[in-house]
């Protein structure tokens, strides 16, 4: 059915890169021969998924939404891949995204925009709009995506889904092709509260594969989401995080939220968190730093495309530079140029010094806002979907748009985006996000649970 439904309506929508018709139809004929046979299956078995077409799968090609990447195949699966494969969940295929996550809106895929199934002449979010979509167009009722700055919630926010961004090392990063590896992290979408709960519990838990993983069990998730009640839950409203410079729709869904909540028996109460506003400047200096040295191994030797000079010396630093010219997009560019002046002697102290203390700062925000609040709660983003094309040649009005998403990456802790409604101005989804301490994933749950 689903993969009917993509034939249908993807044309349109543009979620998918790559469709992965005969081994999911495979995958799916050996759930239903095991159930004859009684065998046991995972609860998640037989349910089909999509994959943010920047984790890589043996079988498929992986794409980053790149050039550089164009006709590249893993000669191995991302350790979330073999969970899902080991809970026997057939795989549809590989959803767009901005070139190697950069970005809010997919957009700057190298293989044309998706479009928001609620609006199609409106951005899906980004950069995992292609997950987001698939999930929110009835293609797939599950998918992965990763959130560096906010790409897995604020493409929930403005498709009406939910997305999850766990602690950061709570699910493996191996085979999640890195952009900036101190923020990224690996998280369900769904399209309600339990089912990235059960996501969330098949692909978390330890891996000798990724340095940064962590020693934690991640049982229990799915109970916190059914059993989702706030009585007692101290929540924690992030002055800095709603009012000005957020649309009227988005701050009504917010209020009526918290009055939601109240009448479940939370106590609402405010925090704040002053150095939330030098978040989004520190997060665009560590960032491009970090993606300036994890993308210098695409060098058109190694991976992918290799493009020869025209004319003059064929040398290995010339063929890098036709290749990396030809091969990346201008936002790709545009941060590892930012990251490599960044990091540059002379200017490491300035920049990228500075921005880590802000790093800091942050964190010490979030331990004493969670010294008088279980979890907080803010919009996921300060807009509803806008339009295709509105803040394509702005960089910083786009990368504005995660400013409510981004201090939970800069200090490692758990978020998740929950539909809120529909904005009063456009008709279009409001989301609201619920932020935990780290190692708490299971408070979003019981919260989230609770107001959905
Ligand atoms: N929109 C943010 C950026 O452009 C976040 C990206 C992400 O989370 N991958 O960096």
């Amino acid at each position: 059915a689903h993969l009917d439904r993509i034939a249908e309506v993807d044309g349109e929508v543009n979620a998918f890169l790559h469709v992965n018709t005969q081994e999911a139809l495979a995958v799916a004929g050996e759930v239903d021969a095991a159930r004859a046979a009684g065998e046991g299956l995972h609860a998640l078995a037989g349910v089909p998924i999509a994959v943010k077409d920047l984790i890589v799968t043996v079988g498929q090609p992986t794409t980053a939404a790149s050039k550089i990447l164009e006709g590249w195949h893993s000669p191995y699966d991302a350790t979330v891949v073999k969970k899902l494969r080991a809970a026997k969940m057939p795989i549809l295929g590989k959803t767009n995204l901005d070139e190697f996550a950069m970005g809010s809106s997919t957009e700057h895929s190298a293989y044309g925009p998706t479009r928001n199934p609620w609006d199609l002449d409106r951005i899906p979010g980004g950069s995992g709009g292609g997950s987001a979509a698939a999930v929110a167009a009835f293609e797939a009722p599950l998918a992965l995506g990763t959130d560096t700055g906010g790409s897995i919630r604020q493409p929930a926010s403005v498709t009406g889904s939910v997305g999850v961004k766990p602690t950061y090392g709570g699910v493996s990063r191996y085979g999640a092709i890195a952009m900036a590896s101190s923020l990224d992290q690996i998280g369900p979408v769904s399209r309600n509260v339990l089912d990235s709960a059960l996501l969330h519990e098949v692909i978390g838990g330890h891996d000798p594969f990724d340095s940064t993983s962590l020693q934690e069990s991640w049982a229990g998730l799915a109970d916190a989401a059914r059993n989702g009640d706030v009585k007692g839950l101290k929540i924690g409203i992030i002055k800095e995080l709603h009012g000005e410079g957020y649309q009227t729709g988005v701050e009504n869904r917010f209020n009526e939220s918290l009055e939601l909540l109240k009448a479940a028996g939370a106590e609402i109460v405010e925090v704040s968190c002053p150095n939330f506003q030098y978040a989004l400047g520190a997060y665009y200096l560590i960032m491009p730093s970090e993606v300036s040295s994890n993308l210098a191994k695409f060098d058109g030797v190694r991976f992918g495309l290799r493009v020869l000079p025209e004319e003059g010396p064929m040398t290995i630093e010339r063929v890098m530079a036709a290749t990396r010219a030809a091969g990346f997009g201008p936002e790709v560019k545009r941060r590892i140029i930012l990251g490599t002046y960044a990091l540059s002697a002379g200017y490491y102290d300035a920049y990228y010094g500075s921005a880590q203390k802000v790093r800091t700062l942050i964190q010490r925000d979030f331990e004493a806002a969670f010294a008088q609040a279980d979890v907080l709660i803010s919009p996921t983003a300060p807009t509803t979907a806008f339009k295709l094309g509105e803040k394509l040649n702005d960089p910083l009005a786009m990368y504005l748009n995660d400013v409510a998403t981004i201090p939970a990456n800069m200090a490692g802790v758990p978020g998740i985006s929950i539909p809120g409604g529909l904005a009063d101005e456009d008709g279009l989804p409001v989301g609201i996000q619920f932020l935990a301490p780290a190692r708490q994933d299971k408070r979003l749950y019981r919260a989230a649970g609770a107001l959905e």
